[in-house]
């Protein structure tokens, strides 16, 4: 295992660590949220301008209602196909999204896990 985690200089310890959300061709960068310098993922190396936009591929493609859980989760939106995420259907196809949203709730990304258990794809 490689250990070149920047050792932290600060003397207080962080409670949460947030993670940047740029990514280049669907890798996302592994390096705390506003870190200087490029972004990586294992070897790879970017600078911003060539990361990908934030704004996911899947938005605008066709979409269709996934199949419920026993409570109607998802409630009518599709699971797209780019990101994995449950976005709102506009005139049959995926509204636009981001690749990630940290505002996410976690009990979004635990309903998210019960439906792949119970349907998947
Ligand atoms: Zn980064
Ligand atoms: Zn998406």
């Amino acid at each position: 295992m490689s250990s070149d985690v920047p050792s932290s200089t600060g003397a207080s310890s962080h409670s949460t660590v947030h993670f940047c959300r740029s990514r280049h061709r669907g890798r996302r960068c592994t390096r705390p949220l506003d870190h200087p310098g490029l972004h990586r993922h294992r070897a790879i190396l970017w600078a911003g301008a060539a990361a990908d936009p934030l704004r996911c591929a899947g938005s605008g493609a066709q979409g269709r209602a996934a199949t419920p859980l026993a409570d109607g989760w998802p409630h009518g939106r599709a699971l797209c196909p780019v990101c994995l995420r449950f976005v709102s259907l506009v005139n049959d196809t995926l509204a636009a999204h981001d690749t990630s949203d940290p505002a996410e709730p976690a009990s979004e990304a635990l309903r998210r896990r019960d439906w792949f258990n119970t349907i998947g794809w």
